[in-house]
């Protein structure tokens, strides 16, 4: 059946640095489902542990959880990586923790928690998750591709880790699904502030690294399914799927 889902495509865990240790599994589904979420995807920077545990915490809610990443590239762009499975995030894993180097130093940058969907700790990530990839833009959006995921730009009207603020403008070049924006500025306001990227599917999600932002941010979207097949059709407005704004 087709409906309107509520997606923040954009969520951070504990296992980010800069996310607050509040954001653990099982919070983060319950703070989901009171914001009335139907999807979302959490995104941690370069790395995904704690994505089994939110997947495991949402079973038995009607909240989809889906597998994502967000990646540092050599250019220090960020960008979201969306999967249906968590197989497919693991093999992104692993192509990014070999073009990953250096330790966290977590009383400059943050603790890295790996928290199960119990709320217990299970371990900390010592890999340098702050820092960028050697990967380019344009690799990390052909690994991600190929292993079946979408690709989007994250917070393109921000002053840092933007395209726009690293490259100065959206690569035609990069074969992006779609680009987000932060909730400053919304999707209508960015088709005014942006005329020249009136080609590109825009999604606002809310980048939450606190509990209370989760649901800031969100993109409605008609689907029948929560899916990465659906939700790319809706960016492409394509089979009845589209982009409610
Ligand atoms: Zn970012
Ligand atoms: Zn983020």
């Amino acid at each position: 059946m087709f409906r309107v889902h509520r997606c923040d495509f954009h969520v951070h865990s504990c296992l980010s640095p800069c996310a607050d240790l509040d954001m653990y599994p099982s919070a983060i589904v319950a703070k989901s489902i009171a914001e009335k979420l139907d999807i979302i995807a959490v995104c941690d920077h370069n790395a995904s542990e704690n994505l089994r545990y939110v997947i495991r915490a949402a079973e038995g809610t009607p909240l989809i959880i889906l597998p994502g990443m967000e990646v540092a590239s050599s250019e220090e762009v960020h960008v979201l990586a969306l999967f249906d499975n968590l197989d497919e995030v693991n093999r992104l894993q692993e192509i990014v923790y070999r073009n990953l180097s250096g330790s966290n130093r977590e009383e400059v940058f943050g603790c890295q928690a790996i928290v199960n969907d119990q709320d217990e700790v299970e371990g900390f990530n010592d890999r340098l998750l702050i820092g960028a990839t050697k990967l380019s833009l344009w690799e990390i959006t052909h690994h991600i591709h190929d292993l079946g995921g979408l690709v989007i730009a994250s917070h393109i009207d921000r002053e840092s880790f933007s395209v726009i603020s690293q490259l100065g403008f959206v690569d035609a070049n990069v074969p992006f699904d779609a680009l987000e924006v932060t909730p400053e500025l919304g999707i209508q306001g960015a088709r005014i502030h942006y005329p020249e990227l009136s080609s590109y599917p825009l999604i606002e999600s809310s980048d939450a690294h606190f509990i209370q932002d989760i649901g800031k941010g969100i993109t409605k979207l008609l689907l029948e399914r929560g899916t990465i097949s659906e939700i790319k059709m809706a960016f492409e407005n394509r089979g009845g799927r589209y982009i409610q704004v």
